[in-house]
């Protein structure tokens, strides 16, 4: 029986199937493999973009990446905490992701690895979850 806590249900309620539980437990972002032409993308299609294969096959991604960008946003749907930020994060496997980002100072180029984070509450108060990037604590 898979049993799930209620932190992973929520997650799951806002990125969909875009986020799992690894191989080695932990979350996980899962792209697409096109078979054909082996292009690896985030998230994933039905169709690969570059060869229009049907090929595709879920890919659990690199949890570490590089911030390619960002932008802080004071607008947002209603229950969001504000103000929030998003941008993109780079993979080493070439792979582009648009996440939410969170960190004090954050700057582009900083290496950022895959959390979950609380986007916000809905109108009965539970939490509003998803995948975030933020900065990688060294020990
Ligand atoms: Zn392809």
């Amino acid at each position: 029986m898979n049993v799930q806590t209620a932190e992973e249900t929520a997650i799951q309620s806002l990125a969909g199937d875009a986020i799992a539980r690894g191989s080695d437990g932990r979350p996980v972002l899962i792209g697409g493999e096109c078979g054909h032409c082996g292009g690896q993308m985030f998230p994933r299609a039905p169709v690969c973009p570059a060869c229009m294969s049907e090929d595709m096959r879920p890919l659990e991604l690199p949890r570490e990446g590089i911030v390619y960008a960002f932008t802080t946003a004071h607008v947002g749907p209603a229950h969001w905490h504000k103000p929030f930020m998003v941008g993109y994060v780079d993979l080493p496997n070439g792979v582009r992701v648009f996440s939410h980002l969170r960190g004090e100072g954050l700057r582009i180029g900083d290496t950022v690895q895959l959390a979950s984070g609380e986007l916000g509450r809905d109108a009965d108060g539970m939490p509003i979850m998803s995948f975030v990037f933020q900065p990688v604590e060294r020990a």
